[in-house]
């Protein structure tokens, strides 16, 4: 028998993003009593850059092809086809890409993944509005205390709950990521933007700020994501005010002042931390509990998409989570299995990424001469491989 029936459920997660989201969708025929919990009402929006990762939809496709193709149809949407990367001297680079992908918002995205919950684990308990305050772990349980409402039990919690992680904050020895293991990125909506073409993602990298760059993201129906990423420690030691910076770039950079001189925003440019993976390995998961995506901190340093990491990490979460149950074991010991496999499947790569990272963010150089030499014929996939 897989239940307890003498809590509440088998398994809580805590956030309905997309980690939360496929991993409840991956446990939809575990047998397993689920609960989905999320602070928020949906459809809610997320500060983001709002391109969908290839991998994402792969990793949704590999759980059920009828998955991916139903997000296909979203709108708005821009499907993704190429990327074009400004390098600090002014210099481009475009690169096609293979695997499909899009932009869409995310109050939509989001908003698309909850419904394939709600339509295909629809055994699922669904709690919206239930913010997580605090939470115990006692000898065969977890006790979750909601802001309001009554205590919730479980046998295993699985924190999917963000770059602010009441789980992690709660739970991990040392919570706290270094600056340097840090982004910090703004964005706000704009339309009629000169010279911004449907199916093609900007990149814009520039001397001052390079562990970082400014992005200018299709999401369909005419609107663009613009956004400014940059690395925590960078923000802190020089004192960048992003919001201002963001619109000082937009209305100077050369490469972008001229296009927006007729653009128009729509509200205000709004902000968020991205914990990057790729630092020392930490763990992620302990006695009755195992944190995904953000919570995790899972977000690829070099290009500062979580997107793709929050769905695969919850996935896995659920296989950990069906073991746990299976085998009545949730120790520390057995839920370490799950940080393995996430080493394997998603740590390499990030640490690879995070290496590369640090290494150009002080080179303004060698991207401009990376661009230069991946427009010499047969260097540009060697060059695209290398960004990922
Ligand atoms: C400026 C910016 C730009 C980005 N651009 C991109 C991009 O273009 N592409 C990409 O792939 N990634 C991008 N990212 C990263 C991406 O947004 C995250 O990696 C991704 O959202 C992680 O998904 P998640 O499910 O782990 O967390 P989230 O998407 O943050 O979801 C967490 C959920 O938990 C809920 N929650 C939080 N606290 C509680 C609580 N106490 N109780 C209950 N519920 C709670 C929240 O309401 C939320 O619904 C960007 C991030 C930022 C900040």
């Amino acid at each position: 028998m897989l239940s307890s029936p003498a809590f509440d459920y088998d398994v809580a997660i805590i956030g309905a993003g997309p980690a939360g989201t496929a991993c409840a969708l991956a446990l939809r025929h575990s047998g397993l009593r689920v609960a989905l919990l999320d602070k928020a009402r949906f459809p809610r929006d997320k500060v983001c850059g709002d391109a969908i990762p290839g991998h994402a939809l792969k990793a949704l496709r590999q759980l059920d092809p009828a998955f991916a193709d139903s997000l296909w149809q979203l709108e708005p949407l821009d499907a993704v086809r190429q990327s074009r990367l400004v390098a600090p001297n002014g210099g481009s680079l475009v690169l096609e890409w293979k695997l499909p992908s899009f932009s869409s918002p995310r109050a939509t995205f989001d908003e698309a993944l909850l419904t394939l919950v709600r339509t295909h684990a629809a055994r699922t308990v669904i709690l919206e509005s239930t913010a997580l305050r605090d939470l115990r772990l006692e000898a065969d349980h977890v006790r979750l205390l909601p802001a309001q409402g009554p205590e919730i039990t479980s046998r295993l919690v699985i924190g999917c709950d963000g770059a602010h992680s009441v789980v992690g904050r709660k739970l991990l020895p040392e919570p706290r990521l270094a600056r340097a293991h840090h982004c910090v990125g703004v964005r706000a909506y704009f339309e009629n933007i000169a010279g911004a073409e449907s199916g093609t993602t900007e990149f814009f990298l520039t001397r001052d700020y390079l562990a970082g760059y400014c992005w200018l993201f299709p999401v369909g129906q005419g609107r663009y994501n613009v956004g400014l990423g940059m690395l925590a420690e960078v923000v802190a030691a020089h004192k960048v005010d992003l919001k201002q910076t963001l619109l000082r770039l937009l209305a100077t950079h050369p490469a972008l002042a001229g296009r927006f001189a007729a653009a128009r925003q729509l509200g205000p440019v709004v902000g968020f931390g991205l914990p990057l993976g790729g630092g020392r390995v930490r763990p992620i998961s302990g006695a009755r509990f195992l944190l995904c995506g953000d919570a995790a901190s899972l977000i690829d340093p070099l290009q500062g998409h979580g997107i793709d990491t929050a769905i695969q990490s919850g996935i896995l979460a659920a296989a950990q989570a069906a073991a746990c149950c299976a085998q009545r074991d949730f120790s520390a010991a057995f839920t370490a299995q799950y940080d393995a496999q996430i080493a394997e499947k998603i740590g390499r790569k990030l640490a690879k990424s995070y290496r590369l990272m640090r290494f150009l963010s002080t080179k303004p150089w060698l991207v401009d001469a990376a661009v230069r030499l991946a427009r010499v014929p047969g260097l540009k996939p060697w060059v695209q491989r290398a960004i990922g």
